[in-house]
């Protein structure tokens, strides 16, 4: 029955997989809130025309990705694939572009159609920021800091690497495109069906293509560095600079363009070899045409997105290591004489803070195999004679050490097993 399968590309997120998600965000926004981020939620679907007029209608997420349905009323509305464009849009219908920088953190599920695969899903979670109202470079350069700080709190910084590269202002990047244009017409007949298509409409696309034939001919490609102007050339040389005094380490990758229409200047990802196809954890660039595309005034930004799903696999294989699964404590009543006992116990340690599992039915020694089985630090044993004595046994179960312990003095007796 086709009801009881997920939709292809989608999965569940089980306890354990959410308390890893739930470190990944944390972790992000503790990075984040230290650079004076503040959380922004925007809705998980907007008008269509919010992604389609601002990704561009050549994008691969506005012609082959998006989650488009109409509502009730007929509007069109689409699930979203990113989140840059619901900030801006936010930022826009908030009226708050008076009042940069704005500087926003961001965490969430994103929709596209794509052909699911290790690491690539139909919903998945991003964590990313944007920083919007910066026009100078000095945004470009915290922005990647805050990138690399957040990845090595992971413990990822051995296995990443940092690319970057410049798409230059409109200019530079518009000279670049006719060169580029140029040579790809020549090798034409070489190139995959997509590219062709690519070099029609959005050509600087070409570079980012994964197909092994497109990338031979991208190999020597002209590269965007010799048709910069003075402005984009001295904007990423002050970028680079920043990164230097920071000592955060990268390799220059002229052929590296976003996915995006709206993006110029820094564009930067970080990669791993750890993922195969699916090597960019991280991925962002600064994008100061986009609130006018969306019918707002200039307001220059920058920002990124990491894949939430790739950095926990990167966490969980290759370095790094989530925290460890907090064991609680079990209340095992003796018989079902001392269960009304137990139970009153077992509430008020809760209430004092302390995780504890108690289970409902069985004999002693049912019990104390499922506190077994759950990991239980502690088993807090209710026996008749001990509550007569206002005492229970608490018995450590990995050393299998048992006491006495006066109730009144049980709960901070506890503490030290958590
Ligand atoms: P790719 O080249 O892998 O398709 P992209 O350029 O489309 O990536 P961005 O739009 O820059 O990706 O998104 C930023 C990050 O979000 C990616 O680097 C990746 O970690 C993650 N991501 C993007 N698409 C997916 C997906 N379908 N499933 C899981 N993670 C994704
Ligand atoms: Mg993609």
């Amino acid at each position: 029955m086709a009801a009881v399968r997920p939709v292809r590309g989608t999965r569940d997120y089980l306890p354990a997989d959410s308390r890893r998600q739930r470190f990944v965000e944390t972790t992000a926004l503790a990075i984040a809130s230290r650079y004076g981020y503040g959380e922004i939620s925007t809705p998980i679907f907007e008008f269509t025309e919010v992604f389609a007029r601002t990704l561009g209608d050549t994008s691969d997420i506005v012609t082959k990705e998006m989650y488009t349905l109409a509502d009730r009323s007929g509007e069109s509305l689409t699930l979203r694939p990113e989140n840059t464009a619901g900030v801006v849009r936010a930022v826009i219908s908030n009226g708050l572009a008076q009042q940069v920088p704005l500087k926003y953190f961001y965490r969430g599920p994103m929709f596209r159609y794509e052909r699911p695969q290790k690491g690539r899903l139909r919903q998945f979670n991003q964590v990313g920021i944007e920083l919007l109202g910066v026009a100078e470079p000095g945004g470009d350069i915290e922005c990647i800091a805050l990138a690399a700080d957040f990845l090595s709190a992971l413990g990822l910084e051995a296995i990443v690497n940092l690319e970057i590269n410049t798409l230059g202002d409109p200019d530079s990047r518009r000279t670049y495109t006719e060169r580029l244009v140029g040579y790809l017409e020549g090798r034409r007949a070489q190139l995959s069906e997509d590219s062709r298509m690519r070099l029609e409409r959005n050509p600087l696309r070409v570079l980012d293509s994964k197909d092994e034939g497109d990338r031979a001919v991208v190999a020597a490609a002209p590269s965007i560095m010799d048709s910069l102007n003075e402005t984009s050339r001295s904007f990423f040389a002050a970028v680079r600079a920043g990164l230097d005094t920071l000592d955060i380490r990268y390799t220059i990758n002229p052929k590296l363009v976003r996915g995006l229409d709206y993006y110029c200047h820094t564009a930067f990802e970080f990669t791993t070899e750890a993922l195969g196809a699916q090597g960019t954890v991280l991925a962002g660039g600064r994008y100061d045409g986009l609130a006018e595309q969306m019918g707002g005034r200039p307001l220059p930004g920058i920002g990124w997105a990491a894949g939430v799903e790739r950095a926990i696999m990167l966490v969980g294989d290759h370095g790094g290591a989530f925290p460890d699964e907090p064991r609680p404590l079990a209340v095992v009543p003796q018989s079902p004489a001392q269960d009304a006992a137990a139970q009153r116990l077992a509430r008020e340690l809760r209430r004092a803070g302390l995780p504890v599992d108690i289970g409902y039915a069985g004999s002693i020694g049912k019990r104390l195999k499922r506190a077994n089985r759950i990991n239980a630090r502690a088993a807090i044993i209710v026996g008749e004679d001990e509550l007569a004595r206002d005492r229970v046994a608490v018995r450590d179960l990995d050393s299998g050490i048992q006491e006495e312990v006066a109730l009144a003095a049980l709960a901070d007796g506890l503490v030290r097993f958590l």
